[in-house]
């Protein structure tokens, strides 16, 4: 099947449509082709590829005109053109993909619209996408929590206060004193936004005199001058798992900045941010530890204390045991966020060379030079080795 090349014949307008037709077709257009609402049907995922490149060009005052004067390819080529390799069909759902256009249109309509409404709500709840005074949801919040590592791998509870709005009570967020309301703006006639002209085409822009609101506060209210939102705090006893990490992220729900005049808030993210730890470093779900260890013991052989989640452990190390040694003491590490069982503790055995001798410790290490043996020290006994190679191989090249 061939699919229609024409855009305004796609969406169903004509070439003279209004901003409002395009952006009104292109609803019930997507109500009817979006691949969620046809599973399977090869042929509405084509048209809705279509008919969203026919929307975003013909939603565009500067696209919309390089279209009407040179075709796609004015568009495909413009400055800025549109971007045909954008796959309108996978990976996102309806929306996220209409969101993007209401990302766009935000600019026009004066920035009153949010992503975080859903598109069903904006496109079948009617009042609130026409209406620039109805409800209004608020945003996605985000904090940045610092905690200690120990808070990281126990777990705890914090109160957190989160700097916030709300609508103002006595003008219900309106900002228009009791017993009068908000009022026409004359400037836009109401509509939020102003049409400018500039060479081959018109522009709409949020009106300057409302700011896209359509209408003005005549008499403020008091109690909030005029704004409608008063300033607030929220407390929120916070439940931070065991086991998290920097970067974790904890959604509240609801505790995102509160929505105008009765709109739904958003959701708080949270973002945890684990102070470093003198003791453990984290590796993914591991805790290394490092144990300075006696040059006796390392030689002699005996047991070592770690430190784990758990409390104090005991390893016992072997005689003659390295420098840099690893151990791994499985499920001795960190704690899983979601699920049973642990991460595993990594001991890296670090040898300490003693300081500040007394006499006692001299003279049982004089004794212990006095006692050498090449077999004691296979190491210096292999480095010797390979010196004397060497000077043997420098000899006979340069007699
Ligand atoms: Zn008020
Ligand atoms: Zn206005």
């Amino acid at each position: 099947m061939a699919v229609e090349q024409d855009y305004y014949k796609i969406l169903g307008v004509e070439k003279n449509a209004s901003a409002d037709d395009i952006k009104k077709a292109y609803r019930k257009f997507a109500m009817k082709y979006h691949p969620d609402r046809n599973p399977g049907d090869k042929n509405a995922e084509e048209m809705f590829k279509k008919g969203s490149e026919a929307y975003e060009v013909l939603s565009d005052p500067a696209k919309r005109q390089r279209y009407d004067q040179f075709g796609p390819d004015g568009v495909k080529f413009g400055a800025g053109g549109f971007d045909f390799d954008r796959d309108f069909t996978h990976g996102a759902d309806l929306n996220d993909i209409l969101s993007q256009f209401f990302g766009a249109m935000g600019g026009m309509g004066g920035g009153r619209r949010r992503g975080g409404r859903s598109f069903f709500d904006m496109f079948t709840g009617g009042g609130a996408e026409e209406d620039p005074n109805g409800p209004e949801d608020g945003a996605d919040l985000q904090y940045d929590l610092p905690i200690s590592f120990e808070e990281s791998i126990f777990g705890t509870t914090k109160t957190i206060e989160i700097p916030n709005e709300k609508d103002c009570p006595d003008c219900h967020g309106t900002g228009a004193a009791a017993g009068t309301s908000r009022e026409t703006c004359k400037q836009c006639g109401g509509t939020g936004y102003v049409t400018t002209r500039q060479a081959f085409f018109q522009m709409r822009q949020p009106c300057p005199v409302c700011r896209g609101a359509g209408t003005i506060v005549k008499t403020p209210c008091r109690t909030c001058s005029g704004s409608g939102r008063l300033r607030d705090r929220a407390k929120i006893d916070l439940h931070i798992p065991r086991g998290v990490e920097t970067g974790t992220r904890l959604r509240v729900a609801g505790h995102g900045q509160a929505g105008t005049r009765g709109g739904r808030p958003g959701d708080l993210h949270v973002v945890l941010h684990v102070r470093e730890s003198d003791l453990f470093e984290r590796q993914g779900d591991d805790l290394l530890v490092e144990v300075p260890v006696t040059p006796d013991v390392a030689a002699l052989g005996g047991d070592v204390e770690v430190p784990t989640p758990e409390g104090s452990a005991k390893i016992r190390i072997a005689p003659g045991t390295p420098d840099g040694k690893l151990y791994r003491l499985r499920g001795k590490g960190a704690p899983l966020v979601n699920g049973r069982g642990s991460g595993d503790l990594i001991v890296r055995i670090a040898i300490e060379i003693p300081a500040h001798l007394n006499s006692r410790q001299r003279k049982a290490l004089e004794d212990l030079k006095a006692a050498y043996e090449d077999r004691s020290y296979p190491q210096a006994r292999a480095y010797r080795d390979r010196i004397a190679t060497f000077l043997k191989a420098k000899e006979s090249l340069s007699r």
